[in-house]
């Protein structure tokens, strides 16, 4: 049985849809990745999983509980926790702040807690005391990641957590993927750089207006049949 699932998911924006009857699924210890181009949907798939948007109960299950309209601290104390595109950290508020406000609702004990969260990103330790808008971009997405993992959680929804950041940046931040897969989670992770997408995931699903419009490992997927996928048939 899957750990996550989606069935039939759709999603709306006033009159605009933005998905069509989305299925995937997230095995447990899996990391899933969805790709796809500007506007395909990936983020709004992120958002209605995560409870950000209202859905039909029986459109997000999560350990075989359906969690579809559940408000979203509820989804978060159940276990689904997000980092959001953008990061969407408190400026004001040191890095040890935001990271304690992923505890917030937290029911659950686990690996996680400010001495795991500085082993993964050692310099979020050095900069402990310091504002959120003192952080350099991947600082910020570090602290991101270590605000959500704080709430303990069996899936990690990840948004595009390269977004304009420098390669070796991106580097530092994937590496924490295996790191967070060994320590219980499950991960999807929304990508548009494919490269990188097929280099972290054991499966991925590809989206284009809304649809999911391929799926498979890594290796069962060829070029042609991504960049279709991605792009359109032309
Ligand atoms: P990106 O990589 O640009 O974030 P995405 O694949 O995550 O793209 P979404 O952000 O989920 O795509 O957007 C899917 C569609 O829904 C797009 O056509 C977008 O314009 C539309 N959309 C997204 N958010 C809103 C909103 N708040 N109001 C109206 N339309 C929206």
């Amino acid at each position: 049985m899957a750990l996550l699932q989606t069935e039939g998911l759709t999603a709306h924006y006033g009159d605009f849809q933005a998905l069509f009857g989305v299925d995937i699924e997230l095995a447990e210890h899996e990391t899933v990745a969805i790709i796809g181009a500007n506007g395909a949907g990936k983020t709004t798939l992120m958002r209605s999983i995560s409870g950000v948007l209202g859905n039909a109960p029986s459109a997000v299950r999560f350990d075989g509980v359906e969690i579809g309209t559940l408000p979203a601290e509820d989804i978060v104390s159940q276990g689904v926790a997000m980092v959001p595109e953008g990061r969407k950290l408190f400026p004001s508020l040191s890095v040890e702040e935001n990271l304690l406000i992923g505890t917030y609702g937290r029911k659950t004990r686990g690996h996680w807690n400010l001495e795991t969260i500085y082993e993964l990103f050692p310099i979020l330790s050095e900069r402990r005391h310091n504002p959120g808008m003192a952080l350099s971009g991947g600082q910020q997405q570090m602290v991101a990641i270590g605000r959500a993992l704080m709430s303990n959680p069996r899936v990690l929804l990840c948004d595009e957590i390269s977004l304009g950041l420098a390669p070796v940046v991106i580097k530092d931040i994937y590496d924490a993927v295996p790191k967070i897969k060994q320590a219980g989670a499950s991960l999807i992770v929304v990508e548009q750089d494919i490269a990188q997408a097929l280099a972290v995931a054991d499966r991925v699903y590809c989206m284009m207006e809304g649809r999911i419009t391929l799926t498979g490992t890594p290796d069962s997927l060829s070029r042609d049949a991504i960049y279709d996928a991605y792009f359109g048939a032309s």
